[in-house]
């Protein structure tokens, strides 16, 4: 169903993936789904011509990717490796074993096996408790739309011939679709589909586009042609924007372009409060690719490995060796600039397959993280193994995730020091002081924070599951969304609570969730004088820049201010308040809900 942009409201909200403006006319790509009708195969034959019939269009669909990967533009052939995993479900005997098999025990037709197949795979990924983890089933579903629609003739969309400056409006992008696009002509991308995580926002940010996913309908409210005001740093969409709007957001435009050139050009520079006080700005990281983006952007280090994607990626648990030539390499590229490798943060729904965990009620409750590892202490042992010997290929600390008490973290150092012993014996290098500190990101971590400072070295307060654990909230859940309030009087107060703990003890104290890469975060967290923050790379220019703008007196005062109020949405005022003045280009206020008056 088209909606009729007459009625449809002009100003939509979605996920920010990849910053800035632009305006621009909207180019729809029909992406929309294969409609897929059973058959009863009755005779042996009619069987063997839809086994065949598939055989043929998975063969298409692999050459159809093998050109698209050739072809792939240059600006984004370091991510080529979307089209391999592609090619790889492709092969992967869920789908096409699995499918075959249908066809003939079921005696249905070909498109209608493969979709009961997607079924089962999709809900397989759903019981994966990781955001990217997750979000890859939609890789298994444009692989399976591709050869849905090469089993029905159905061409896939074109998107190579598109001849003027656009703006791609879909359902969702596939890496084959974004490799097929003339990247020169595409001014920005916005999708019904896709999250923080997607391949269209990973996309985006290589070629530097502005992109706004997670928009639910927005390729049935647009028309091809229609103009579109495009913020992917807000999330906001405007669809056939007024004359004042259209001059609003080109205002917006041009001071985000000017802030953000002159913002990169300082990112190198360290972070120093006008009156003289420095903090560390270092970098998140999933993989060992992102390494070099955390230097380009002006990253002193990487404080915070999350290590479960080499975990995840296949049913077999990494071996020692693996992991430590990941970690060497991680280690190596970012010296003498420090990394902080996070043992394992599996469990719950997110289990290797070698393991028989039976699904848990309440996976962020269960069986998660440092409890999963104290259940299985030679998968601990092993990457503590591997973290050691990385230590002596660069500065690299250890960090122990989701402690609720102090004897897990005398367990987790004992398992240390086993594996400590054991490289003794087999005369293997490691740093013999290798730092070893814990997230605290569980309510009871935050009250015996001072009894904890007596056995760490530091801590990073790990704020998205802080927020969770404390509020109640299903970070994962879109539905108590609201509820998830970095800025909530009892965060607030735990943070503080944590910070002074780390103080009284000497040990240093980071943030490593996402408030630390929240401008509006910044002066709260500098007043209460935090060593270190740790964020998304693409953070790192702006929350430096922010961070040279503030003095460490006001932010005292601002901590002091914002500790008094009662509710959320004052300290949320306070903090915008404040950020508007530091920084003027974060925009006026009250224009979204302009738009949405209307
Ligand atoms: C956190 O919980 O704030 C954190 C940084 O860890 P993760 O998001 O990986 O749980
Ligand atoms: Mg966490």
């Amino acid at each position: 169903m088209r909606y009729n942009n007459n009625y449809a409201p002009k100003l939509l909200k979605g996920i920010g993936v990849s910053p800035g403006i632009i305006i621009g006319k909207a180019h729809l790509v029909d992406s929309s789904r294969v409609r897929v009708r059973y058959k009863y195969v009755r005779t042996e034959a009619e069987v063997a011509e839809e086994v065949e019939k598939f055989r043929g269009a998975l063969l298409k669909t692999e050459q159809q990717l093998n050109i698209l990967k050739n072809q792939m533009p240059d600006q984004v052939r370091e991510h080529e490796f979307m089209l391999d995993s592609h090619l790889m479900i492709l092969k992967d005997s869920m789908l096409t074993d699995a499918t075959v098999k249908k066809i003939q025990n079921e005696k249905i037709n070909a498109e209608w096996a493969l979709t009961k197949s997607l079924k089962e795979v999709k809900q397989i990924f759903e019981q994966i408790d990781d955001e990217y983890i997750g979000s890859r089933i939609r890789d298994v579903q444009n692989v399976t739309e591709r050869v849905l629609r090469n089993l029905s003739g159905k061409e896939p969309p074109h998107l190579s011939d598109i001849n003027e400056r656009v703006i791609i409006v879909a359902h969702d992008l596939s890496p084959a679709d974004t490799a097929e696009l003339n990247i020169s002509r595409v001014m920005g991308f916005v999708t019904d589909a896709g999250g923080r995580t997607s391949h269209t926002g990973i996309l985006a940010h290589a070629l530097q586009i502005p992109a706004v996913v997670g928009l639910e309908s927005v390729s049935e409210m647009v028309e091809d042609g229609d103009l579109l005001i495009v913020d992917g740093t807000t999330g906001e969409v405007v669809i056939n924007p007024e004359d004042s709007d259209i001059i609003y957001y080109q205002e917006k435009q041009l001071q985000h372009e000017a802030y953000i050139s002159g913002v990169s050009k300082t990112s190198h520079l360290p972070a120093i409060t006008i009156d003289g006080h420095r903090l560390a700005v270092l970098a998140n990281i999933e993989f060992l690719e992102e390494v070099t983006a955390v230097r380009d952007y002006g990253g002193e280090g990487i404080g915070l490995y999350r290590t479960e994607f080499l975990y995840l990626r296949s049913k077999e648990l990494p071996t020692e060796e693996e992991l430590f030539e990941n970690y060497r390499e991680v280690a190596e590229i970012i010296a003498p600039k420090p990394v902080t490798i996070r043992s394992l943060d599996l469990g719950g729904d997110k289990v290797p397959a070698d393991f028989d965990i039976k699904k848990e009620a309440n996976p962020a409750l269960g069986l998660r993280a440092i409890r999963f590892c104290l259940k299985e202490p030679h998968v601990l042992k092993t990457q503590l193994r591997a973290i050691l010997r990385a230590s002596v290929y660069g500065e690299v600390q250890l960090m122990f995730p989701m402690v609720s008490d102090v004897e897990e973290v005398l367990v987790a150092k004992e398992i240390l020091n086993q594996a400590k012993s054991e490289l003794d014996r087999e005369g293997v290098a490691y740093d013999c002081d290798l730092r070893v500190g814990i997230m605290v990101e569980v309510p009871s971590a935050v009250t015996i924070a001072e009894v904890l400072a007596r056995h760490v070295e530091f801590f990073s307060i790990g704020t998205n599951d802080l927020i969770q654990y404390a509020l109640a909230i299903d970070r994962d859940n879109e539905h108590v969304a609201y509820l998830f309030q970095p800025f909530h009087p009892a965060i607030l107060r735990m943070i503080h609570q944590v910070v002074k703990a780390a103080k009284q003890a000497g040990i240093p104290v980071s943030i490593c969730g996402e408030m630390a890469g929240d401008p509006l975060c910044i002066p709260f967290l500098v007043g209460l004088g935090l060593d270190q923050l740790s964020m998304n790379a693409r953070a790192i220019p702006l929350i430096k820049n922010l961070i040279r703008l503030i003095s460490l007196e006001e932010a005292r005062t601002d901590v002091e201010n914002m500790m008094r109020f009662e509710t959320a949405d004052e300290v949320k005022a306070y903090a915008m308040e404040r950020a508007m003045i530091l920084v003027p280009e974060f925009g006026e206020k009250g224009r979204q809900q302009e738009i949405l008056l209307r």
